[in-house]
């Protein structure tokens, strides 16, 4: 009984995602799902694609927390326009919550929108918002077996994005065993080594979200 309850309100989470897809094709809107732990580095990341994407894009942030506005005052700064969404200690933003937020947000001056969500590697991952991309951070300092633990995190992620490379010294996450363990749960996963700390490969995530968002354009 318990499972039809949730397969049911996931399917209803479902046709409103897709209700959000549809308006961001409508406005030419390509959206990215920016998932991870609690302290992976989401934000920072944000903060430093911003450096490198802010001449070839026009971003805009929904941010989701259990609470506070924190990380949508350090985005706000960026000069992308951004909402806060608190979930009131929901531990996943999900697709109405979004909806709500996009009515808020300038979508016909914007070509691309990050949606920053709680930080989990749980039940974010079964909770389409109406992205087109997913991107999963994941920090050095949280271990590699992250990736065989949360399975479906990574399965449905277009990205694995391993942040603060720069500590990798310091810890005993072996990268190899990380990327092998991802392209066998999800063999078409990008994988990126950057650190947002020091600016460490964040020119190739950028220019992979330029060209993605690029291919989906020309092709709608
Ligand atoms: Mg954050
Ligand atoms: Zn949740």
């Amino acid at each position: 009984m318990e499972v039809v309850v949730t397969q049911d309100i996931l399917k209803a989470n479902d046709s409103i995602a897709e209700q959000n897809l549809a308006a961001f094709d409508e406005a030419g809107v390509y959206t990215v799902n920016v998932l991870g732990s609690p302290g992976s580095g989401k934000t920072t990341l944000l903060e430093k694609l911003a450096e490198k994407l802010n001449n070839r894009v026009k971003a805009a942030v929904i941010e989701g927390d259990l609470a506070t506005s924190k990380d949508a005052e350090r985005i706000e700064k960026l000069g992308w326009p951004t909402i806060q969404i608190n979930t009131g200690g929901g531990c996943h933003l999900e697709a109405n919550m979004v909806s709500s937020a996009m009515k808020n947000l300038p979508l016909d001056t914007s070509n691309l929108l990050f949606i920053e969500n709680v930080g989990n590697l749980v039940c974010t991952a079964s909770h389409k918002l109406g992205e087109r991309l997913r991107i999963v951070v994941l920090s050095a300092t949280e271990g590699d077996d992250k990736v065989s633990k949360y399975p479906p995190m990574f399965q449905k992620t277009n990205a694995l994005i391993m942040n603060k490379a720069d500590l990798l010294p310091y810890t005993d996450f072996d990268v190899d065993r990380m990327e092998e363990d991802a392209r066998r749960l999800n063999p078409d996963v990008e994988i990126f080594k950057v650190s947002a700390r020091t600016g460490e490969g964040i020119a190739e995530v950028a220019d992979w979200l330029v060209a993605k968002r690029e291919t989906w354009f020309a092709s709608r």
